[in-house]
Order: C-alpha cells, then structure tokens, then sequence
C-alpha cells in the first residue's frame, strides 16, 4: 500500500474528530487499486461495512458491484470509500458537521490517488467533494471538470436499489458516462446526461 495511504489509515483508527467514533466497530478508510483511474464515493459505512471494516460490502455494494460488472468494470480496478468513514448509529445520515470533520480524509485520498474519474453516489459523496449543497434529483448525471478530474453527480445504490425503474436505468447510464469519460481528451463546463 502506498506509505501515505497507510498514514491516513493510521490516523482514522484513531480519529475522534466527530462523535462517529463513539460508534464504530472498526472504521472504514476504504479499499481497492490505489493507482484506480475510478473512484467511488459513497455516504458512510453500513452495519456489514462497519463489521468488516469494508466499504460496499452490504446489499447496496453487492449491488453496485453488479452495475459495475454491467458496464465492464471489475471492482478490484477502482478504489472505492465513503464520505465519513465512521458508521453512524441507526444507519441515519451524517450531519453536515461530521460531513466536514471528515472531509480532509477524503481530499487526502483523492490527492493520493489522483483518480481521473470520480463517481460521487449520493448527496453526502457530492457535498464532500464540491464543498456545496447538492440536490441530487435535480443534479444527478451531470459530468463535471474539477481542475482536470472528472467528477460524475449520481444516485446512491441504496436509494436505486429501492425505487428501481427509471432511476435504476438513469443509474446505470450515469456510470458508464462516468467510466467512458477517462477516455475524453477534455471536458468543457458541464454536461448532463440522461
Ligand atoms: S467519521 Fe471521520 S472525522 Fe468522524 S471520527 Fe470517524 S474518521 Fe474521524
């Protein structure tokens, strides 16, 4: 593992920085290649993450492996991690205060792993990354150009696991928009799809 990823692990072990620590069984830094061209970024560990001390391992990770595996894509090819990497109790959201206790792990991670593409699942991925509000309904498919990384807005695999339908095939369509777009030369402003 690269040395500084083993330093950031460290100091997530120990963290107490927001009072998610209090109910972690271990916490979840994140896992997968560390020279990944993807990244995925989802909300915060489960009760089977937090068990396993691994993220995406419950029924929403079991089904994005699936998706993944859909559109070409081996999990072990991407890193993937949460926003907070601490679960929180009851499976509730993390408030925006723990969002940004956490927040330096994660810009640690992407400066790390410097991925092409980022795939933010859900409205906690995409505030800790942009640094902003995000209504995810209304933004979800917009392909983004942060100083050179391509930043894909999307659905959490929970919530499409839930609803099905249209969500799960504007899902679908958002990811293989995402993984294609390590291909794109360039990217100007932003572009929504589907
Ligand atoms: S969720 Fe993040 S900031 Fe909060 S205790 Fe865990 S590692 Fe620290």
């Amino acid at each position: 593992m690269i040395a500084e990823l083993i330093k950031l692990a460290r100091e997530v072990e120990k963290c107490k920085k927001c009072p998610l620590h209090k109910y972690r069984t271990k916490p979840v830094v994140g896992e997968g290649d560390e020279q990944a061209s993807i990244m995925l970024i989802g909300e915060a560990p489960g009760k089977n993450e937090d068990k396993e001390g691994r993220p995406f391992v419950g029924a929403a990770g079991i089904y994005l492996t699936n998706i993944l595996r859909e559109i070409g894509v081996d999990r072990v090819e991407t890193y993937m991690t949460n926003a907070v990497k601490c679960r929180p109790p009851n499976n509730r959201k993390p408030t925006k205060k723990e969002l940004d206790a956490c927040r330096p792990y994660l810009l640690k991670q992407i400066e790390i792993i410097k991925p092409k593409v980022l795939i933010c699942l859900g409205k906690c991925a995409a505030y800790s990354v942009l640094g902003r509000e995000v209504e995810i309904k209304k933004e979800a498919g917009t392909l983004l150009n942060c100083n050179g990384t391509h930043v894909m807005l999307t659905y959490h695999p929970a919530f499409v696991m839930r609803f099905r339908g249209e969500y799960e095939n504007n899902f679908i369509e958002h990811m293989r928009h995402a993984v294609l777009s390590k291909y794109f030369k360039k990217l100007d402003g932003m572009k929504k799809h589907a």
